[in-house]
């Protein structure tokens, strides 16, 4: 009896599994005409192991401040437009990528292995900086002009940089209006400065919130559908009333720059504060406080590079060496210490 049951268990098994054959979809019908055999896929790029390349990813950021570029500077704030060459080309052959400030503050950018990211920042909207010659393209000389040459005789440095601008940039008018248009129409990243230059620290609440917002509303209106992510604080002022800067009437920023003086953080370490970010003034290595300039600190990270952010050319997780601290908790499940 046992063994019969068994037999009949056993068939009704079969039955079940034939009923749930018939039920499957009947198969498509061959195409009529051939199906050329694929290529064989490409084999995935290599990405080089952490390790190889000294990954560092929790490593600090040079994010470079600039204001104008004239044949004799007589300020710090001014540099010649062969000396802006020279550190392009440095940064290019020290394996430096650019980023926008938008990207380093999402923590959202994608260069390769071995790679640091630098931002280049452009503070008031000089014309030196950006004018359009009669064909629309910046004229030679100008320091986005440069920019696209370094670029283009280095290929992987990007060119890209954040341009933070006042009431009437690149000349105001027809001229700025174009300017700010090229910019945008590149990848360039716009933002704002402040329509008045106004220093928000000493200025009343309500007049630092207006500067803001009427410097954002000029980028808008300039730039249709463009949203300005970022500002660079007037003389690196913040306003006594805490996170106005950030957020008001009409703008909501991501990041707020100051002007001194040393490397930003990661942005995924804790360390990172992408209401106060850091800047360091391009400036050579001799002169009036150049240990906070552009010369000084690049030795330094060229000197110390275990300090300095290094890529592991992947994007979606962060490399770093094991000790070297952890990311900051939103960035935690991305973590890869080797
Ligand atoms: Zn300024």
């Amino acid at each position: 009896m046992a063994t019969l049951r068994k037999v009949a268990v056993t068939t009704s098994l079969f039955l079940a599994l034939g009923c749930g054959a018939e039920a499957a979809p009947p198969a498509p019908e061959p195409p009529s005409a051939p199906v050329p055999t694929p290529p064989p896929a490409a084999p995935p790029p290599e990405v080089p192991r952490p390790a190889d390349v000294h990954a560092n990813e929790l490593g600090q950021v040079p994010v470079l401040m600039y204001h104008r570029f004239v044949p004799d500077p007589d300020s710090v704030y001014e540099r010649t437009a062969d000396d802006f060459r020279a550190e392009l080309e440095r940064l290019a052959d020290e394996d430096y990528v650019p980023v926008t400030t938008a990207q380093l503050t999402k923590g959202e950018f994608d260069i390769p292995a071995g790679k640091h990211p630098v931002v280049l920042t452009f503070d008031d909207g000089d014309p030196s900086v950006l004018t359009l010659g009669p064909d629309g393209e910046p004229l030679p000389g100008s320091a986005v002009r440069i920019l696209l040459d370094v670029a283009a005789a280095h290929p992987g440095f990007t060119p890209v940089a954040s341009f933070y601008v006042n009431a009437d940039p690149f000349g105001g008018g027809d001229a700025g209006g174009r300017a700010l248009h090229w910019m945008h129409r590149h990848g360039f990243e716009i933002g704002n400065h402040t329509l008045g230059h106004t220093n928000l620290r000493s200025a009343a609440a309500e007049t630092a919130r207006e500067d803001i917002a009427r410097g954002d509303a000029m980028i808008r209106e300039t730039v249709p559908g463009y949203e300005p992510v970022s500002i660079a604080l007037p003389f690196g002022a913040h306003p006594r009333e805490s996170g106005l800067e950030l957020k008001g009437p009409g703008y909501e920023y991501d990041a707020a720059l100051l002007v001194g003086a040393n490397p930003a953080p990661s942005p995924y370490s804790a360390k990172f504060d992408s209401g106060a970010v850091p800047r360091i003034r391009s400036q050579a290595g001799d002169g009036d406080e150049a240990e906070y300039g552009s010369t000084v600190w690049l030795d330094r990270l060229e000197a110390e590079p275990e300090t300095r952010y290094t890529s592991d050319g992947a994007p979606d997780v962060i490399s770093y060496p094991s000790g070297r601290g952890s990311p900051a908790p939103p960035f935690a499940a991305a973590a890869r210490p080797y």
